[in-house]
């Protein structure tokens, strides 16, 4: 790499992709890990972490179960064998977002930037569902909910896994946060980075971000050239 890398970690969920009858999945994982009928269709998970959403859904549902980070291993393999299944047998789907393809494509074209990822999934069913989506290949390293119930926690270590694997310093300033929530705001900012938000995920319309104080809004990523451009400008 001849110059100072760039990095983009994008958010998953609402960001990139969306997933229709994920809660099958993460509902019987649940239940083999922890033996009880948890749902996440009982919380608002966006932009939370895995652990954060397992114990909301059993605090909500009165179910007597405290996460533990210990449980993250077990967790994680029901999930991966649960979404492998529920992907490629059904009903689970997971779709890349409009112009996702595109824009990770385009990106990933470019010399000096990096695609990384900062997502509350645990790192298993993060890489499948980037994998499912068909963008997976143009994602490098990242952060996610199995490495922190904290996402702010999070850009902080996937800048530093970017760091080893390219065996270059890379600085906040290099890196923008891409997300759909409030809560990828705060990352971001919790870390000295910028932030692009975008107006896809389920519970945060464009009227509602614009209330924040984000580096830049787009209502999506249908149009691949002003996207490029404002993260362009971002990085300065
Ligand atoms: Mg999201």
């Amino acid at each position: 790499m001849a110059n100072t890398p760039k990095i983009v970690f994008f958010d998953l969920d609402g960001t990139l992709l969306r997933s229709q009858e994920g809660h099958v999945a993460f509902n019987e994982a649940i239940f083999k890990t922890f033996g009880v009928p948890g749902d996440i269709r009982t919380i608002r998970p966006d932009g939370k972490t895995d652990p954060i959403i397992l114990q909301e859904i059993f605090d909500t549902g009165g179910h007597e179960v405290e996460w533990k980070p210990e449980d993250g291993a077990t967790f994680s393999a029901h999930l991966k064998e649960c979404y492998t299944r529920a992907i490629s047998e059904g009903p689970t789907r997971v779709r890349a977002l409009p112009g996702v393809p595109e824009l990770v494509r385009e990106l990933s074209s470019l010399p000096d930037l990096c695609l990384g990822v900062v997502t509350g999934n645990m790192e298993v069913t993060g890489r499948l569902k980037l994998q499912a989506a068909g963008v997976g290949e143009h994602i490098g390293p990242g952060a996610f909910g199995s490495d922190s119930a904290n996402r702010n926690d999070l850009p902080r270590i996937a800048m530093e896994r970017w760091s080893t694997h390219l065996n270059l310093p890379v600085e906040p300033r290099h890196c923008v946060i891409v997300g759909d929530t409030p809560r990828d705001l705060e990352a971001a900012r919790s870390n000295g980075m910028k932030c692009l938000l975008v107006a896809t995920g389920r519970y945060n319309p464009l009227e509602d971000l614009r209330k924040l104080d984000a580096d830049c809004l787009l209502p999506d990523f249908s149009d691949t050239r002003v996207t490029v451009d404002a993260l362009m400008r971002l990085f300065g």
